[in-house]
């Protein structure tokens, strides 16, 4: 039946009561958001009182409330789902374009491509892509979609 599970947010109960929106691999749940922090799907603030950011349970990206059921990029660290009809087959054929990260020393206050979390700290905040200059935690790196644009 649910052959295409994207853009098809599905809520699923936790054993503690709290509820797990699915949309394309992503587990997001409902957060308290500590810090300022970027949505990465429609890259503006994620502010206010109250749980206003889904975080991903698997790979950390943040989004607003209203934009989770929006991702259509899939979670980079869901399990594969076993389908003939998987469009694409990455790793098997020809690799991603992986972003070239080194560690990076950050002046102005800069967001993590990834998570949309600050970088913080005062030196080495992250790691910086050679080719398409992303920013992203050290943590985040692995996480982080290999899909390099330069
Ligand atoms: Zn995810
Ligand atoms: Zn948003
Ligand atoms: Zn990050
Ligand atoms: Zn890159």
């Amino acid at each position: 039946m649910a052959e295409v599970p994207v853009q098809t947010p599905v809520v699923t109960f936790q054993p503690d009561g709290s509820k797990i929106h699915n949309v394309s691999g992503h587990k997001f749940k409902a957060v308290l958001l500590p810090q300022p922090c970027f949505c990465s799907q429609c890259h503006k603030f994620i502010y206010g009182i109250g749980k206003q950011g889904y975080q991903c349970q698997l790979c950390d990206k943040v989004v607003h409330k209203k934009c989770h059921a929006d991702v259509a990029a899939l979670c980079t660290c869901a399990p594969q789902v076993t389908s003939s009809g998987s469009p694409e087959s990455p790793l098997l054929e020809a690799q991603p374009n992986i972003h070239n990260f080194s560690a990076s020393f950050y002046t102005l206050p800069t967001f993590c491509g990834h998570c949309g979390y600050l970088l913080y700290g005062c030196v080495k905040q992250g790691v910086r892509c050679a080719g398409c200059h992303v920013n992203v935690h050290h943590r985040c790196q692995e996480k982080a979609t290999q899909n390099c644009s330069s």
